[in-house]
C-alpha cells in the first residue's frame, strides 16, 4: 500500500495516520515530523525549515523535495508507506509521482480526510503536542500515549493557525483535483470519533487495493 493523506491542518492526518500505518504495517512518512525533528537536534535541515514553518509558510519545494526522495530511498518501504503532509502543492505532487515513476511503484491511493472550517479552528487551537513522540491530543498535560510532556506547537497558535488555511487552500487544495484526474482520490468524511474516522478509512482503502 503506497498512500498519501492529504487534508486541512487540524483534519486530524497525524492522529489517522498512526492508525493506518500499523494496520497496513508500513512506515508513516510525516514531512512535518521530519522537520520538527531536525528543528529539535538543531541540523541546518531545521534552522532551514524553521523561519518558515513558525510562520505557517510552505518550507521552499527544493528543500522539501529532496528529504522526500532521501527517505523513500531508505530500504524498509517493502510494504509501502503512508505520506503525512507531502505533497503540499502541485509541484510536489509530480515530483513525487516522477520519483515513484522511475522506481516503478507508482501510488496505490490518495486518501482526503474533509472537514469543515469551523471545526479545523476549534480542533487546532485546543490542540498540543507529545515532545517525546509526536502524537497529537487533547491532553494538556502528559502524552496519553507514552507519558512524555505535551507542548503548544508554535504554528497551532491562532494568529499562525489562519495563515496556515489560507496556505492550504492557495497551494495544497488544488492536488485534490490533481489525484481526482490520476483516479486516485478517496474522500472521507473526518467528522466524528477517532476510530469511527479509521474505520471509514480502512474500509475505502480495502475497496482499491
Ligand atoms: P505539519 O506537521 O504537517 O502540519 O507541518 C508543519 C509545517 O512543516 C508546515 O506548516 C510547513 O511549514 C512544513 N511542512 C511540512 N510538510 C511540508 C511540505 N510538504 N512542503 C513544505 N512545507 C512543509
Amino acid at each position: 500500500m503506497r498512500l498519501v493523506l492529504v487534508g486541512p491542518p487540524g483534519a486530524g492526518k497525524g492522529t489517522q495516520a498512526q492508525f493506518l500505518a500499523a494496520h497496513y504495517s508500513i512506515p508513516h512518512i510525516a514531512t512535518g515530523d521530519i522537520f520538527r525533528s531536525n528543528l529539535k537536534a538543531g541540523t541546518p535541515l531545521g534552522l532551514q525549515a524553521k523561519s518558515f514553518m513558525d510562520r505557517g509558510e510552505l518550507v521552499p519545494d527544493s528543500v522539501t523535495n529532496e528529504m522526500v526522495r532521501d527517505r523513500l530511498l531508505q530500504d524498509d518501504l517493502a510494504n509501502g508507506f503512508l505520506l503525512d503532509g507531502f505533497p503540499r502543492n502541485v509541484m510536489q505532487a509530480e515530483v513525487l509521482r516522477a520519483n515513484l515513476a522511475e522506481k516503478g511503484t507508482p501510488l496505490t491511493a490518495v486518501l482526503e480526510l474533509s472537514i469543515d472550517n469551523d471545526e479545523i479552528i476549534s480542533r487546532l487551537s485546543s490542540r498540543r503536542t507529545c515532545k517525546d513522540c509526536g502524537l497529537p491530543t487533547v491532553e494538556k498535560d502528559k502524552c496519553p500515549s507514552c507519558g512524555g510532556d505535551v507542548y503548544q506547537r508554535e504554528d497551532d497558535k491562532e494568529e499562525v493557525i489562519a495563515r496556515r488555511l489560507e496556505v492550504y487552500q492557495e497551494q495544497t487544495a488544488p492536488i485534490i483535483s490533481f489525484y481526482r484526474n490520476e483516479g486516485l482520490l478517496i474522500t472521507v468524511s473526518a467528522s466524528g470519533n477517532v476510530e469511527e474516522i479509521t474505520m471509514r478509512a480502512i474500509s475505502a482503502l480495502n475497496r482499491v487495493s
